[in-house]
């Protein structure tokens, strides 16, 4: 989807910045992870903006862990975040850390001190909240606030130095205990956290709040542009005075609506709690909606960019529903995966007039999709077959146009067959139909006249390989799992994943493992079944492949 669109209003701002010189032109943006998790697809909409953005107007683009809170990260998430950047297609000019600044920070944190804008609190956090006041009531100052510069500087010192337990004393912005907005009433700007960080070890044991960290960060880069989600929109104050009485670099903070999406959760805190309670394999299973379970699934960096680009920026939050995002990889796969065959449910058709021990070799077209089209493989067809049990029925209604006593239908890649008869077990299931082909019918070079409404898809018996196929659903049965009553994993999906034990694959797709290691954006399309990739779980023993999706959406009707 490449249609042109106007611009969002966070390109105009961009627009309008370069057109007054502002920063000289520039355009330098960031993309600012806490390192506590799997990244999820709302931040694949927050990295495709930012990179997206300093794509547009040959800026850049940096990568800032905002690893701030010792307690949650770990670097597990680091490596797992730049691998999921970097898959999107997005490279970064700069990888850097909120921990790197940790000095320059305290330095900041002296400035403010010295400039009688900040005071060590020694309330506990109970006191503090109370002298607050409420939204309709100012707040109270207490006898912390007026403390002498040198007095604060001794304190904040001693609190570095580790004098004093987690909790006992604070560092408060000095700003307004009246104002309308309740972060400018003396925001806590550090508080005391003996713990190991990452990346820091155990050198530090004050650590900056995130207010205090985010936009020092962002002018310490000399960010132009910072964009993040709406819910900062009470913290832009701030951040702006804290800009303003630092005197650095006057970076500005822009909000657009973070991407919701129904039957998902999104947050890396209840994603989590999906893992660690073993509702799902990992972070990446492929139910997940994390980028990592995304590829897994096998969907494409393409259709993801194409999705957040489709969705654009918003002021409002909404809701979008998963089965766009399916459309975009849909429309990718249909151009550029190949063709295959396979059977999931089994039943057993014999042709009774095709000779015994017979092959004949067909010509399986790759992609008739494909530009310029992507060859073909050689398909064997035999005397005995597997078809899909509900292309048989005993009893067919009207406009069934697969198989039944008496109905023809064609076989893909092959002839046209008539099923004359079938074979029940005692338990009255079908185990066996009995067709005729029509040798003068081969697709491709029809004589027979005959005509066949359906077309289905087939494997040769003898040369059929078995593997393990995975179909999933939606993780979730409630829409906004999120606003229901109770806890969100009460209305996980039970049937969020379907294993077939041993489909029937054609002889090529053995070959998948090693297809995949040539070509590792490989990605099926399982004929009439949907579109399919391979799993990390295989083996040279066995395949396992995920259904990326189905070929119809099953679900908006
Ligand atoms: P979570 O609640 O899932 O932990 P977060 O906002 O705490 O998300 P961060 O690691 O702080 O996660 O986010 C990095 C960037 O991604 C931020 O700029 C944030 O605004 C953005 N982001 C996070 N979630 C979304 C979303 N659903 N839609 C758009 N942008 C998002
Ligand atoms: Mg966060």
């Amino acid at each position: 989807m490449s249609e042109e669109r106007s611009l969002n209003f966070i390109e105009e701002i961009v627009e309008e910045d370069i057109r007054t010189g502002k920063h000289g032109g520039r355009v330098l943006t960031r993309f600012p992870p806490e390192p506590n998790g799997y990244l999820h697809i709302g931040h694949a909409k927050s990295i495709c903006l930012n990179f997206g953005l300093a794509k547009k107007y040959n800026g850049t683009t940096n990568l800032r862990f905002d690893d701030t809170n010792p307690v949650t990260e770990d670097t597990e998430y680091v490596e797992s975040i730049k691998e999921d950047v970097n898959w999107l297609g997005f490279e970064w000019a700069e990888e850097l850390y909120t921990s790197d600044y940790f000095d320059q920070l305290y330095q900041f944190a002296i400035t403010l001190i010295n400039k009688g804008l900040a005071y060590v609190d020694d309330s506990s956090s109970e006191e503090i909240a109370k002298g607050k006041g409420t939204p309709t009531q100012p707040g109270t100052p207490n006898i912390f606030r007026s403390r002498s510069i040198e007095e604060n500087l001794t304190l904040f010192e001693e609190m570095k130095s580790g004098k004093y337990a987690d909790g006992e004393k604070v560092l408060r912005a000095k700003i307004d205990l009246a104002s309308p907005n309740m972060h400018m009433r003396d925001p806590i700007i550090y508080r005391i956290k003996h713990a190991h960080h990452h990346r820091t070890g155990n050198k530090w044991c004050i650590y900056p709040m995130y207010d205090f960290a985010h936009g020092q960060s962002d002018a310490i880069e000399k960010i132009t542009h910072s964009v993040c989600t709406l819910e900062f929109i009470p913290h832009r104050e701030l951040y702006n005075w804290l800009i303003d009485m630092l005197e650095i670099f006057p970076s500005k903070q822009y909000e657009f609506a973070r991407l919701n999406m129904s039957y998902t959760v999104m947050s890396k805190r209840k994603l989590m709690q999906l893992v660690n309670n073993a509702f799902v394999a990992g972070w990446d299973d492929p139910r997940m909606p994390t980028i990592s379970g995304l590829r897994r699934r096998g969907f494409t960096p393409a259709s993801i960019r194409n999705f957040c680009d489709r969705i654009g920026i918003a002021k409002r939050e909404n809701v979008i529903d998963f089965s766009l995002l399916e459309f975009f990889i849909r429309e990718d796969l249909n151009k550029t995966s190949w063709r295959r065959m396979a059977v999931l449910d089994p039943i057993k058709m014999v042709i009774t007039n095709f000779l015994e021990n017979e092959i004949e070799w067909l010509e399986g077209e790759n992609n008739p999709e494909a530009e310029g089209g992507e060859g073909s493989r050689k398909v064997p067809f035999t005397k005995e077959l597997w078809i899909e049990r509900e292309d048989f029925m005993e009893e067919p209604p009207k406009k069934f146009f697969r198989l039944g006593p008496g109905l023809m239908c064609r076989l893909k890649f092959a002839y046209i067959v008539r099923c004359d008869d079938f074979v029940k077990d005692e338990h009255g299931n079908v185990t066996e139909i009995h067709c005729t082909y029509f040798p003068d019918s081969k697709s491709g070079s029809d004589t027979s006249g005959l005509k066949a409404k359906g077309t289905m898809h087939w494997v040769s018996v003898p040369h059929a390989k078995t593997a393990e196929v995975r179909l999933y659903d939606r993780l979730f049965k409630a829409e906004a799992p999120d606003a229901e009553e109770g806890d969100f994993k009460d209305y996980i999906n039970p049937e969020s994943l379907v294993v077939v034990e041993n489909a029937y694959i054609e002889p090529d797709l053995s070959h998948a493992a090693q297809q995949l290691a040539d070509f590792p954006d490989r990605r099926y399309q399982f004929i009439r079944k949907g579109y399919f990739c391979l799993d990390k779980d295989s083996t040279a023993e066995k395949l396992v492949f995920n259904r990326t999706v189905t070929l119809k959406d099953g679900w908006s009707k």
